[in-house]
């Protein structure tokens, strides 16, 4: 039905009507100073959101742009790295980082497996000349739905002393409790379309007083890019570049939305429906991609075992107008994936659970209990 499609992926992700409405303004100037307070006030929130007292930068980028002004501002070509690799987005940690001639040593793990921390730890030990300039790594894995255990790892990297931590947090961020300088993070991306409940067109990176250290001797050539014409343009609330000026006007209302709800209530409502979703999807009869104890809380992976995948995602969207995301690159067709990620409810995983069993019942699925994916989630209602 038209207009009546309910977004279930792992971004872009739903967007508050307060969200909608604010950006739907004429624009203002962006050297006014109405804007000038608008920078500042979402520079203080984006702080609160980050739990930092550096900088986070506001870039006009997609996530990914985020994640390459992560790597060229701070490091030079032929530095050694380590770089987290299991799943879609490690892999492009991988590539931008070896496009910019940084000399890559990829640790892996296979798809839907998190990353072993004692595989970091043994490195970052070996390391006794300091020569890994950077430790590199994607905490939740949005193609699988693997968290990866990013606090361990970091406390590897702090062992280390000398290399960074660089992390994309574009589905973290906002969905799971990422201190940023109580762990001490170097820098940190992320992107609106996720945890940020606005439409694509932002990208953030923290930035911490380390990382500054090594923008000034970092080489890797940056215009666009170069987070220090940010910092500068930050320090007297302005940017750079013109601003998506509409967007920011939504950015304002969203990060309002988050303090009003309060960052423990966020995260706690972003566990509280994965679990549900969780407990929902293994009570159809369905199997869970990545394992309880490193599960994203942004996106649920599922492994449909009798009926197809893509099938599946066809008949939720056409039936039910429920958009959900396939798998990507291998994994496509073998699995489907829920997000549950920025303006999502109880009410939405409700929702998706009792349209994935309908779905499941129409595709000809044995056995579906059809009432005991709700009776699941209801349960993690009951007691959280
Ligand atoms: C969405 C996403 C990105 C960024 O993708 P863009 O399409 O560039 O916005 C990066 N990392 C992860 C983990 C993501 O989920």
């Amino acid at each position: 039905m038209e207009d009546k499609q309910m977004l279930m992926i792992p971004g872009p992700t739903p967007v508050p009507e307060r969200v909608l409405l604010a950006m739907a303004k004429h624009p203002i100037g962006h050297r006014s100073p109405e804007f000038s307070n608008l920078i500042a006030e979402c520079n203080e929130l984006l702080q609160w959101l980050h739990q930092t007292q550096s900088d986070v930068l506001t870039l006009t980028v997609s996530g990914t742009g985020a994640m390459e002004a992560g790597i060229i501002n701070f490091l030079s070509r032929g530095d050694r790295v380590l770089v987290g690799c299991n799943g879609k987005f490690g892999e492009r940690w991988a590539q931008v980082s070896e496009a910019f001639g940084l000399q890559v040593e990829k640790i892996t793990a296979e798809w839907g497996k998190p990353l072993d921390t004692e595989e970091f730890k043994a490195k970052l030990e070996a390391d006794t000349e300091k020569e890994i300039k950077a430790v590199i790594l994607t905490h939740s894995e949005t193609s699988t739905g693997v968290l990866n255990d990013l606090q361990t790892i970091n406390s590897y990297v702090k062992n280390h002393g000398e290399a960074l931590i660089i992390v994309d947090a574009v589905t973290s961020l906002g969905a799971f409790d990422l201190p940023i300088d109580e762990w001490g993070l170097d820098v940190v991306a992320s992107g609106s379309q996720k945890g940020y409940m606005i439409p694509p067109g932002l990208g953030f990176v923290a930035v911490s007083q380390k990382a500054w250290s090594a923008y000034e001797t970092a080489t890797l050539p940056k215009f666009y890019l170069d987070l220090g014409k940010y910092k500068k343009a930050n320090a007297k609330n302005s940017t750079p570049f013109t601003p998506p000026v509409n967007l920011m006007f939504g950015l304002q209302a969203a990060l309002r939305m988050m303090k009003a709800e309060g960052l423990s209530n966020i995260f706690a409502r972003h566990q509280r429906m994965t679990q549900a979703t969780r407990a929902g999807v293994k009570a159809l009869g369905l199997s869970l991609f990545a394992p309880d104890e490193a599960a994203s809380t942004a996106v649920t992976a599922v492994v449909p075992a009798a009926v197809e995948a893509e099938k599946i995602r066809s008949v939720m969207k056409k039936q039910f107008d429920i958009e959900m995301a396939g798998g990507q690159d291998h994994l496509k067709g073998k699995i489907f994936r829920i997000g549950h990620l920025g303006f999502v409810s109880d009410r939405d995983v409700v929702t998706v659970l009792s349209a994935l069993s309908a779905t499941l019942t129409e595709l000809g699925a044995d056995n579906i209990h059809s009432s005991a994916g709700i009776e699941a989630a209801a349960k993690v209602f009951a007691s959280a």
